[in-house]
């Protein structure tokens, strides 16, 4: 058991934030002090895959990854808690359940908030653990086998991603995949979305509409296969079976918004943070916001998240260590993608050749992994199958 005397910085949210400090801590810890993560979820769940495996069957278990491994089981260096945080106070977080070694809030001197942002499935899912998540892909996969004419609202990464899959999977169905845009993914280059268009136009024979948007009723629309026809702003109709609506993300914030509200961007209610990372409120320097959940100009991707949650760490380190003030984060502003179009399909955007260059070949397609990497949440977790989940801790 850590002493008594043991400081806490505490991160709330497991994801790709976390990741990216908990392994910049465990490379260089501070005898003083141990990283606490608090996540709701029993498992990181690696949603880069959810698009193809709410499609197909057969990888579903390596997309939710034990925290048991992360700090090696020395809690000296680290903790992964099981439990929602219900609110921020100055110097503690307060949790939904009572935890074993901390009650029912945990103490910090420093506080990264990286709770990210909610999505629709299949993006994501409210699903708590391993079981709730596979049967949620599970669901999916049984409605797109299902349905026919399925039609794809929202062409960022998931909902191309998504509509390539089913086509992929099932070439015999109808698939639209309509966005209110002229083209794709606005912060990448202009060629990425060209050739995504090209590809799901002449490989995958996805129907495309852009530039126009659907009509959604109040509520979404149904989650079951059935015959409906759905408008659109500018006089179309689309005869479905089942619309997915892939748009749509709102900032986990509301414990900041209590919090401290002058922190939350008016409109957006993403957290507005100071270049250093530190959230905008004067009265707590020693509290950061990172990743998905902040109004930031880094594209809300996993290594952004990463590189934000290791910047702010480091802040803090140096702090903690010598007094030094923050340092402001320098984004390396280069947004690098890969989009997987189904099997051995994909675009990319990339630099691992030096200059910025899209690419949408055979060769890109070829490498990318029928689970979409997610034996890298494996090495990073430094999970097996056998290491304990983040169910009864
Ligand atoms: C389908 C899909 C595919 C993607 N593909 C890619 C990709 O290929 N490459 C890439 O770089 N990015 C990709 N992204 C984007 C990437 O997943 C996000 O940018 C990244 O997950 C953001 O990480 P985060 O840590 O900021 O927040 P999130 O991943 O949103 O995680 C926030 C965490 O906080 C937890 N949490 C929230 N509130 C509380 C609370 N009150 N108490 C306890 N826990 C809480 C949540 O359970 C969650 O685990 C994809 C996203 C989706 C949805």
């Amino acid at each position: 058991m850590p002493g008594a005397d043991i400081k806490n910085i505490v991160i709330i949210g497991g994801s790709y934030s976390a990741l990216g400090s908990a392994l910049a801590w465990s490379q260089a810890p501070l005898p003083s002090h141990r990283l606490i993560i608090i996540e709701q979820k029993s498992h990181f769940q690696y949603v880069y895959a959810f698009p193809r495996a709410a499609v197909k069957t057969g990888f579903e278990e390596s997309l939710f990854v034990p925290y048991g491994g992360l700090f090696g089981g020395d809690d000296r260096l680290g903790q992964v808690v099981r439990a929602k945080a219900t609110a921020v106070k100055a110097n503690t977080v307060e949790l939904d359940r009572e935890v074993p070694g901390f009650g029912r809030s945990i103490s910090f001197t420093h506080l990264i908030y990286a709770a990210g942002t909610t999505i629709p499935a299949p993006g994501h899912f409210d699903a708590y653990d391993k079981q709730a998540g596979i049967e949620c892909l599970k669901f999916y996969q049984g409605l797109i086998e299902q349905s026919q004419k399925p039609l794809i609202i929202g062409g960022g990464a998931v909902g191309i991603e998504l509509a390539a899959e089913i086509k992929d999977y099932y070439p015999e169905k109808e698939v639209t995949l309509i966005h209110s845009r002229d083209y794709y993914l606005p912060a990448y280059k202009h060629s990425l979305s060209q050739m995504t268009y090209n590809m799901l136009k002449n490989t995958l024979k996805v129907r495309q509409i852009r530039g126009d948007r659907v009509h959604i009723p109040e509520g979404g629309f149904p989650h079951e296969v059935k015959p409906i026809v759905v408008t659109t702003k500018n006089g179309k109709t689309i005869e479905t079976d089942l619309a997915i609506t892939c748009i749509g993300m709102t900032p986990n914030s509301n414990l900041m918004a209590t919090f401290s509200e002058c922190t939350l961007h008016p409109k957006t209610k993403f957290i507005q943070v100071k270049p250093t990372l530190q959230i905008r409120d004067e009265r707590y320097p020693h509290i950061y916001a990172v990743g998905d959940v902040i109004e930031h100009k880094d594209v809300k991707t996993g290594h952004y998240a990463w590189n934000q949650s290791v910047a702010a760490l480091q802040n803090i380190i140096n702090e903690i260590t010598s007094g030094a003030p923050p340092a402001p984060y320098v984004s390396k502003d280069i947004p690098l993608i890969k989009l997987a179009l189904g099997d051995k399909k994909a675009v990319t955007q990339t630099n691992s050749l030096g200059p910025l260059i899209t690419l949408g070949s055979w060769i890109v397609g070829r490498s990318v992994p029928d689970d979409l990497y997610a034996n890298f949440a494996w090495l990073w977790l430094k999970a097996t199958p056998n290491v304990p989940d983040n169910v009864e801790r």
